[in-house]
């Protein structure tokens, strides 16, 4: 059985992705602006896929395609594009089509995960943004500032803050089940985690 990638290699290979294509390590980035700047023969498909898979990618010769599922929250369709590149530029996955189904979960689908979590939040970019907003304890409020600066879903901050023991499992159950609740409050921000379905589109 092929081990998996320690959390360190993988937080390091995100951050190496980040350095070789000029992107502050710690910082935010457009994830879909710059995927198509810096992989110029990229196609990003978005496609009203099952619910149970959130992305497809194929690399053949030059040409590269990265499907996402249009249906997902815009969050978690961020998080796909980059649990893509991993498998297209980290993997270097050649010649097959990749399917990323929440029922095959081997061990490339985990590491593909927890390196697109740090691609696009690296534990040194977390605790630089705890710092500079001085948040010692964790709340909705700052949950939900924390996605917006790094455009990340709501799941994969909380799968991370639980990984790196900053919230119990208790917490991680709450804020799961509280973001709906929090609707009205914060609708603004809640509906851009929403989206509705769309048709296919090429950009
Ligand atoms: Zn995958």
């Amino acid at each position: 059985m092929i081990s998996l990638k320690t959390d360190k290699q993988l937080n390091t290979e995100a951050i190496q992705l980040r350095e070789k294509w000029s992107l502050n390590s710690n910082g935010a980035s457009d994830i879909t602006s710059v995927v198509l700047s810096k992989l110029p023969n990229l196609t990003l498909f978005y496609i009203p896929f099952s619910q149970n898979t959130s992305g497809m990618c194929i690399k053949e010769g030059n040409i590269e395609i990265i499907g996402i599922n249009s249906t997902m929250a815009k969050g978690r369709q961020r998080f796909t594009i980059s649990h893509e590149l991993y498998h297209l530029l980290i993997e270097e996955n050649v010649g097959k089509p990749i399917i990323c189904n929440k029922h095959y979960r081997d061990t490339s689908e985990k590491e593909a995960d927890k390196f697109a979590s740090y691609f696009l939040m690296s534990d040194e970019g977390l605790n630089q943004y705890c710092y500079m907003n001085k948040i010692d304890e964790w709340n909705l409020d700052n949950i939900i500032s924390v996605e917006q600066y790094f455009q990340i879903s709501h799941q994969s901050l909380l799968i991370r803050l639980l990984n790196n023991r900053l919230i119990s499992k208790k917490e991680y159950k709450e804020y799961k089940e509280n973001i709906f609740p929090m609707k009205r409050e914060f609708e603004d921000m809640v509906m851009s985690y929403i989206d509705p379905p769309l048709k296919k589109t090429n950009i």
